[in-house]
């Protein structure tokens, strides 16, 4: 399976049969990751602005023209027991991408899978009723999993693609975690996120959590706790005992903190779990499966949370993200939010040092190093052993997604066809069933696609 995310945007704007020619002769790609459904930009619309146009595709940034949406017609009837109606994408006219590219592809022998994730914009039409709540009980832009308004929706739409297109699959992906590792910073990017501003805890969480036990007010005043210490840790102010010591003894005197983030995460394997009874009920045939964060790169806490052989009964395939040239980026960032956080003192080298062991990684460059020079292939290869090892004695496919060109800032590491052959051809050693080319067409070089051409082509696959 070599397949590779592609918006409705580079099908519009270069035509369904060139598009297909390039993806076939230089990455020998026989599956369609066709994005959706998304108000994101990270898989849908063109080059993000700011970043240098690709070498193929209309040379304009749109900027004013990008909305978000479904790129294929919805029909109403699945959208009853939800406010969220007619979410169909202005942004390309009447052009629906699955009328225009699914035939095309299927006559080329090429798969298709749906491909879509749960980003939303604040200026949707009864969106507010479904937004998550956070810690002070304002809406958050994210959405509540917990939330029937949003379950039926997300069952609504895989119930309309599984219906209305002729589809081999569907991938959804959920971006997220609790509140108690976003209070923490402890992902990529997590020194912008406000402690104060963790969810959920609206009226469908709490209910969720008493019936499991959990004391909604010895919670809530935990991450109240959380929020000062978090304050305390960044403005750094020095800790008597240190801040991890301090951590623990919140963790201890309040483990709410920890229930209330793993109800968080029963609440996607619930929502995971749903959508494939659903999908399944409709066409048994449809393969159905989740796109894994890249933060199950760097957090601990997140990797844990990611637990294979637990999904494995409702997931028949698993992109886990593997994207080598931007992981020295995202590590970085990671490590210097945390070095802020809980572990407050500890030099952010010292602790990168010591995440390459509890990871199992190789030693991938000094922390002023890896931003500069990404992760090599060897953390691919691991990372596709490691997840291959997790799904032991299961039946579900792993697909690896492949780093190619998506951004990062302008002095740091840039993806090269060498890159992404030593990726792929890693991907393959480690153990991995196909791999993913991502995160979507319009922004790849395709001198950098190319390099995928060449390692199927040395794995005798192309
Ligand atoms: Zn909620």
């Amino acid at each position: 399976m070599i397949g590779i995310q592609i918006g409705a945007v580079s099908f519009a704007d270069e035509g369904v049969e060139p598009v297909l020619d390039i993806l076939q002769e230089k990455a020998s790609v026989n599956t369609l990751f066709i994005a959706a459904f998304t108000f994101g930009r990270g898989i849908a619309g063109r080059q993000i602005p700011g970043q240098p146009l690709p070498d193929h595709g209309k040379q304009q940034y749109d900027t004013g023209t990008f909305h978000g949406g479904s790129y294929a017609a919805l029909h109403s009837q699945y959208y009853a027991d939800t406010p969220l109606k007619n979410l169909r994408a202005p942004d390309l006219g009447s052009f629906d991408v699955f009328e225009t590219v699914l035939p095309a592809s299927r006559k080329r022998g090429m798969k298709n899978i749906a491909w879509f994730e749960d980003v939303f914009r604040s200026d949707i039409p009864g969106i507010a009723a479904l937004q998550e709540r956070d810690l002070h009980g304002r809406n958050a832009s994210t959405l509540c999993l917990n939330n029937p308004g949003y379950r039926n929706f997300l069952l609504g739409i895989v119930e309309d693609y599984a219906r209305s297109w002729d589809l081999d699959g569907i991938m959804w992906s959920s971006e997220r975690q609790g509140a108690f590792a976003n209070a923490l910073g402890s992902s990529h990017g997590g020194a912008h996120e406000d402690p104060g501003r963790v969810t959920c805890f609206c009226e469908f969480c709490k209910k969720r959590a008493t019936e499991q036990g959990i004391r909604i007010e010895r919670a809530r005043e935990g991450f109240l706790e959380l929020e000062r210490f978090v304050r305390r840790a960044r403005s750094g102010t020095p800790a008597v005992d240190g801040y991890y010591v301090d951590l623990w003894r919140l963790m201890l005197t309040y483990p709410e903190l920890l229930s209330w983030e793993n109800l968080w995460h029963q609440s996607l394997r619930d929502t995971y779990q749903a959508i494939y009874k659903k999908v399944k009920s409709v066409k048994p045939a449809i393969g159905v499966g989740w796109h894994i964060w890249h933060n199950n790169s760097f957090s601990p806490i997140y990797r844990a949370e990611q637990d294979l052989h637990r999904i494995a009964p409702y997931s028949d395939f698993l992109k886990i993200v593997m994207y080598h040239n931007c992981a020295g980026e995202r590590m970085a960032s990671y490590i210097q939010s945390v070095s802020r956080t809980q572990y407050g003192g500890v030099p952010p080298d010292e602790l990168l040092q010591f995440h390459y062991r509890v990871l199992g990684y190789g030693n991938e460059g000094t922390y002023d190093q890896i931003p500069h020079t990404g992760f090599s292939s060897d953390y691919v290869l691991r990372e596709a052993k490691r997840a291959r090892a997790g799904l032991s004695n299961t039946k579900t496919l792993l697909w690896p997604g492949i780093d190619i060109d998506i951004p990062t800032a302008a002095d740091h590491s840039k993806s090269t066809p060498k890159g992404t052959e030593d990726a792929v051809v890693a991907a393959f050693h480690g153990g991995a069933d196909g791999v993913i080319l991502s995160r979507k067409y319009s922004e790849m070089k395709l001198t950098n696609l190319a390099g995928a051409g060449v390692a199927t082509r040395q794995l005798g696959l192309g």
